[in-house]
């Protein structure tokens, strides 16, 4: 499954929120086949249909889908240049989809800054600095292997270089790759370079637990909303301090904390739905009267390949895909009534399933 990394400079809440993030854990025995990497943190994707699809079927069992982040260790400063620790942090980012880049925003003397105060503009170049200069490099050794090659008028070659030319000067200032724009012809190239700057980014911006309720009276928070805006990005506002604790708590808890704290949801949740989103994720539901349930897929994929999600055996033998949208069955109430109004789609090979589709796939074994 798809992984986003969490990334960040010493001493900015990383380990808090992973703490968090794997206290709230999914349970396990929902799902006996993920990973037990002590470094990937699985969660529940919040989702309110599911809740409402759970009250319209009434199933012996409701089982949400699942997003996993991994917890990335290693030193940043220096990385581009250093070895061992510095070069995990590099290997580690490179493995992740994308990426979560937490932010210190919360003033504490008790707990010291890597740079003696708290400076997010500071803290967010560091790390793109380091990731751009470790892309140059890449870019750098890809470009005396291409140039030779350009030179024979190699078509592949010659569109690598104009690529190349394209991202070199950007890195060469310090910036990440993801600010630039590309053609449906260099996405593909872009791609094969497996660049560091050219993952997704979601900024998580960790703020005092006195500042949840009203985060824009931090003024840390401004600047890291004003970076993220122009590199296209998003900014999530979390407390890492509270996340852990109501990561603790249970369902009746909880409400009564955040309702004292003045906010209506976790940052937590917010921060697995733009991670999910940030990867082009999507959901569709099955419902039965034994299990409704939630599953991942990619937007875009064609109706086989999302059976496939569920078994590869729905994807090899796959007929068809009686399909409901998430509102016509929200509206409408149950399949049967979706039925008789028209509303159950029979979808063939080529359908593109939509986020909050409820299918019944029909398949040859
Ligand atoms: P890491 O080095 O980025 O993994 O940072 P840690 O998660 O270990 O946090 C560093 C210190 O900051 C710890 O003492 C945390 O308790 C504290 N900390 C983390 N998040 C918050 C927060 O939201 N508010 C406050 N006041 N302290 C925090």
């Amino acid at each position: 499954p798809l992984t986003a990394g969490i990334v960040g400079l010493p001493n900015v809440g990383k380990s808090t929120l992973f703490n968090a993030i794997t206290k709230a854990g999914a349970e396990a025995a929902n799902y006996p086949f993920a990973t037990i990497d002590p470094n990937v943190g699985i969660v529940e994707v919040p989702d309110e249909r599911l809740n409402r699809l759970e009250e319209l079927v009434d199933p012996q069992k409701v089982i949400p889908t699942t997003f996993e982040f991994t917890d990335i260790a290693g030193i940043v400063k220096g990385a581009s240049k250093g070895e061992g620790l510095g070069n995990k942090f590099l290997a580690n980012i490179r493995e992740v989809d994308a990426i979560c880049h937490v932010v210190r925003c919360f003033e504490d003397e008790n707990i010291t800054h890597v740079s003696g105060q708290v400076n997010p503009a500071e803290d967010i170049e560091t790390i793109n600095l380091e990731l751009a200069l470790a892309d140059l490099e890449s870019v750098d050794k890809r470009y005396e292997k291409v140039r030779k090659q350009a030179k024979t008028k190699d078509k592949e070659a010659v569109a690598m270089l104009s690529v190349l030319d394209k991202i070199k000067p950007v890195l060469e200032e310090g910036k990440p790759v993801r600010v630039l724009d590309f053609t449906e012809e260099e996405l593909p190239i872009l791609r094969s370079l497996f660049l560091l700057t050219s993952k997704p980014v979601l900024y998580v911006a960790n703020v005092a637990e006195e500042e949840i309720a009203d985060p824009d009276s931090n003024k840390h928070l401004l600047t890291v909303r004003g970076i993220a805006e122009a590199e296209g990005a998003e900014v999530v506002v979390i407390s890492a301090a509270i996340e852990e604790e109501i990561a603790e708590l249970d369902d009746e808890e909880k409400e009564m904390f955040l309702e004292d704290l003045g906010v209506n949801e976790p940052g937590l949740d917010k921060l697995i739905r733009k991670s999910y989103d940030l990867l082009g994720l999507a959901t569709f539901f099955t419902a039965g009267e034994k299990e409704v349930r939630a599953w991942t897929f990619k937007k875009g994929m064609k109706a086989p390949q999302t059976a496939g999600v569920i078994h590869s055996d729905f994807e090899r033998g796959f007929i068809r895909a009686e399909t409901i949208s998430y509102e016509d069955y929200d509206h409408l109430g149950s399949e049967k009534a979706a039925r008789e109004a028209g509303k159950l789609r029979a979808e063939g090979k080529e359908y593109i399933v939509q986020d909050g589709d409820v299918i019944l796939f029909r398949f040859n074994v």
